[in-house]
């Protein structure tokens, strides 16, 4: 009989001297009610920008150098030692991570769990992406969303059973990954959406009604420069590549580049949250805006559903503003409090459901929340709009260790079942 089999192996990214140096640097969490006055603070402490980890009503995460850390007043250190916790993230065994083997086998259709052993570079995400579309050709398209500013391709990975006659509006579920590039968790957590949706199809009573009612478009590395840099660079950097006008920043927040109530959010170009000079400056936003809006214009997206890490919260629009209500509020709470509760049954974790412009503080400093994909998408494009912080509350923040992306991966898959079944609810 024949058995098709693919293999490849991934001759890994050295992780040389190229590397940011981040030996002695701490990650604080300091309480406070005055998030705004105790980033101030520590700039001047430090004398230049600081890196922002999570900041909210009550604590602010930063990370400083050592110095800092202990000129700072009630500083609860919550990673010691940076260093060793970033390299807990990148795959194990040696700096040259050769040798991985993961294979699709194109008669059993089985893709092997291998890929969620650890996390994954950029090239080896873009090959898996090709193994799926071989192995599942009639499920899988992939497509082009656009170039980045380093030259990269962007790639929307369309997921579509093509069942015109149960979907006749082409109902589409949108999910992005990796907008942050040092959020690895939710470039890994996309891959574990689509890895499950193509493999239960045909399978599993659920996953076969919502491929036959909906079209589902996942983008997992939404950033791709700057998901390519923290595998060779700096392990966290957040922006993408691009060059600003200031010739030693580089960088633009993707986040805040989006053009719906786009203000400006920091106009200091080396600042992690600078969201550009006007809208979608961010290539990958603008690219995304005419994909979204010209390719896939005859779609209608239901649902959109954007990764992200850390904190483990469901955040519903509107991000800019306190004050503007959205639309259907009372039926976006039961969106967003199912699918807390559904994480809840999975794993017993508990995500806490808020206002997107309460996590950014929108209504404390306008601006903190302008040109957010959120928003963009709630108000152009998807009827239903939510962002889902993934694991955890901070004791790795943006460096959870690869042992949990299927633990995070299955009760983020468990949010995304109960959007699935809310969108497909003929009472809403
Ligand atoms: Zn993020």
């Amino acid at each position: 009989m024949f058995k098709a089999l693919l293999a490849f192996s991934v001759l890994g990214t050295t992780l040389g001297n190229a590397h940011t140096d981040l030996s002695g640097q701490k990650v604080c969490r300091i309480y406070t009610n005055d998030s705004s006055k105790l980033v101030e603070e520590m700039r001047q402490v430090y004398g230049g920008e600081i890196d922002i980890w999570a900041k909210n009503e009550e604590f602010v995460d930063a990370c400083v150098p050592a110095d800092v850390a202990s000129q700072v007043s009630g500083c609860n250190v919550m990673i010691e030692d940076l260093d060793s916790a970033i390299k807990e993230t990148y795959p194990q065994g040696t700096t040259q991570f050769s040798g991985v083997q993961s294979t699709f086998d194109i008669a059993t259709r089985k893709v092997h769990d291998i890929f969620f052993e650890e996390f994954r570079d950029l090239d080896t995400i873009y090959t898996w992406l090709d193994l799926l579309a071989l192995t599942f050709p009639e499920l899988v398209k992939i497509e082009w969303v656009g170039q980045t500013f380093e030259g990269r391709d962007m790639k929307a990975l369309h997921i579509s059973a093509d069942n015109r006659e149960m979907n006749p509006d082409k109902k589409t579920i949108v999910i992005t990954g990796g907008v942050h590039a040092r959020e690895w968790i939710s470039v890994s957590t996309a891959c574990y959406m689509i890895y499950n949706l193509l493999t239960k199809y045909g399978n599993n009573k659920k996953e076969t009604k919502y491929l036959n009612h909906l079209d589902f478009l996942v983008i997992p590395v939404f950033n791709p420069d700057g998901y390519a840099y923290t595998w060779t660079h700096d392990r966290l950097w957040r922006k993408n590549r691009q060059q600003t006008y200031f010739p030693r920043c580089f960088g633009i927040d993707i986040d805040h580049s989006f053009d719906f109530h786009w203000t400006g959010a920091e106009d200091i170009p080396c600042s992690e949250d600078y969201g550009g000079d006007s809208p979608f400056e961010a290539l990958e936003a603008e690219s995304w805006n005419n994909y979204i809006n010209e390719t896939k214009s005859e779609y209608t997206i239901h649902g959109y559903l954007d990764l992200h890490s850390y904190s483990q919260e469901i955040l519903y629009p509107y991000a800019y503003s306190c004050e503007a209500l959205p639309r259907d509020l009372e039926n976006l709470l039961e969106l967003s409090y199912g699918m807390a509760k559904a994480i809840r049954n999975k794993s017993g974790k508990s995500y806490t459901v808020l206002s997107s412009c309460q996590d950014r503080g929108s209504d404390l400093k306008p601006g903190l929340g302008s040109g957010s994909a959120l928003d963009y998408m709630y108000h152009h494009r998807a009827h239903w709009a939510v962002q889902l912080k993934l694991r955890d509350t901070g004791n790795h923040g943006f460096l959870l260790p690869p042992k949990y992306i299927v633990p995070v991966g299955n009760e983020a898959y468990a949010a995304l079942r109960y959007f699935c079944e809310f969108i497909l609810n003929p009472e809403l």
